[in-house]
């Protein structure tokens, strides 16, 4: 049997990065950048108001109070977006709003709550400090400078400082384009009626989703019957445009072994996996195309996603912390576990008392518990009994 880990290698083997793209700014969130960001202007661009008020020169109001207010003409008005270059004469103000340009000469802003708000000649009621209420033109970004640095995950201010720098697009990892497919003559799209021996089919949107959370592209196949010929056909024309391919199901030991029989004669390896839940596995390659083979039952399919598949796809991303976060927390109860196989329990964990409790079955059906659990609990291959009040390897899935 293989280890997990070994396992673990032989998927992320198969699972590299697309080449960089440039995509419009609305469709980069949550890509890494694939290039320093350099800034091709400043910001601001040029010397702005920070308040609503009057542009003066300093001078022109030492000494200014409520008792001995300075009046001075109001010469120009100056709303924000106003393009045309003004010039302050000394002995003049200028009314001014908050990202208005500051004339030329202007050295201060009384905010408007200094004065009397007039618009002929306006009363200045405090005294200025020269440079007060000026947002200087470079003071935030300098042009040419590096203001975002490649492997920096793009966030809604990453957009935001590309946008105001004038950007249309970054230049970032691509996500990688998974397809998902399942397999099972059981199956039936929810939506129509069962027949007696026939199950709704859930593990491609639930794996679908997962790959979404994970922070790539998801496209989903019909799902197909346990026949090669129909398995071969959905998989040669949807497995074209895809970096990595999932399966589920039909990779066991019985007979209708859909995936096996269509795949095992080629370069995919079926193999038995020391774990449990997720025995059975496979990966490899159909032509160039990564794919994985994940077992069935939906708890066994998506803990095959969480141990073998998330953190690669993540890597191959540039995302960080492609791994769950992995913590320590104290067993609330005595668990048992397979001599031999590394478990993967489904647990919740209680962050504050930093305890956690196994959360249903261990068998890889029951999905209900699965729904509502928000941890892995991972016990090794060689413990067989856990107490309650003991350190356990937790993955956090929250
Ligand atoms: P298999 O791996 O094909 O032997 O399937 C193992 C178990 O998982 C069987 O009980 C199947 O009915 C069930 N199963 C397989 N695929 C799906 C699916 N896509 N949705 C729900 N259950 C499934
Ligand atoms: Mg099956």
């Amino acid at each position: 049997m293989r280890s997990v880990e070994e396992h673990r290698r032989v998927v992320a083997g198969l699972i590299a990065p697309r080449p960089p793209v440039t995509v419009a700014l609305a469709d980069a969130l949550g890509l890494a950048l694939a290039e320093d960001v350099t800034a091709p202007l400043s910001l601001p661009g040029f010397d702005n108001s920070a308040m609503d008020g009057y542009a003066v020169i300093a001078d022109d109001v030492a000494g200014a109070s409520e008792q001995n207010p300075v009046r001075l003409p109001v010469v120009e008005d100056i709303p924000a977006g106003r393009t045309d270059e003004l010039v302050l004469k000394p002995g003049e103000a200028h009314r001014i709003m908050t990202g208005a340009p500051v004339p030329a000469g202007a050295t201060a802003v009384v905010p408007v709550e200094a004065t009397n708000a007039a618009t002929d000649t306006v009363e200045i009621r405090a005294s200025a400090t020269p440079g007060q209420h000026i947002r200087r033109a470079g003071e935030d970004v300098t042009a040419g400078s590096v203001v975002l640095r490649a492997g920096q995950v793009v966030t809604p201010a990453v957009l935001g400082l590309a946008a105001a720098l004038g950007l249309t697009g970054v230049t970032v990892v691509p996500r990688q384009r998974v397809l998902v497919l399942s397999t099972g003559s059981e199956l039936v799209t929810p939506g129509t009626p069962l027949k007696p021996g026939q199950i709704y089919e859930s593990n491609a949107v639930m794996l679908a989703a997962a790959v979404r959370d994970a922070g790539a592209d998801a496209v989903t196949a019909p799902m197909t019957e346990d026949d090669v010929a129909a398995f071969r056909a959905v998989l040669d024309s949807y497995a074209g445009d895809a970096d990595l391919v999932i399966t589920t199901g039909g990779v066991s030991a019985g007979a209708y072994e859909v995936v096996k029989d269509a795949l095992g004669a080629g370069q995919v390896d079926f193999v038995k996996v020391a774990m449990q839940p997720g025995m059975p596995q496979g990966s490899g390659r159909i032509g160039d195309t990564p794919i994985v083979t994940l077992p069935g039952n939906p708890v066994s399919a998506l803990v095959s996603f969480e141990v073998f598949v998330r953190a690669p796809l993540r890597a191959a991303m540039g995302l960080p912390q492609p791994d769950r976060p992995r913590l320590t927390a104290v067993l609330t109860e005595d668990l048992t576990s397979p001599r031999g196989k590394r478990q993967f329990r489904r647990g919740v964990l209680d962050r504050a008392a930093g305890t956690v409790t196994s959360y249903g079955p261990p068998a890889s059906h029951h999905l209900r518990w699965l729904a509502s659990a928000n941890c892995l609990l991972e016990i090794d291959e060689d413990v067989t009994a856990v107490a309650a009040g003991s350190p356990v390897s937790v993955w956090d899935l929250s």
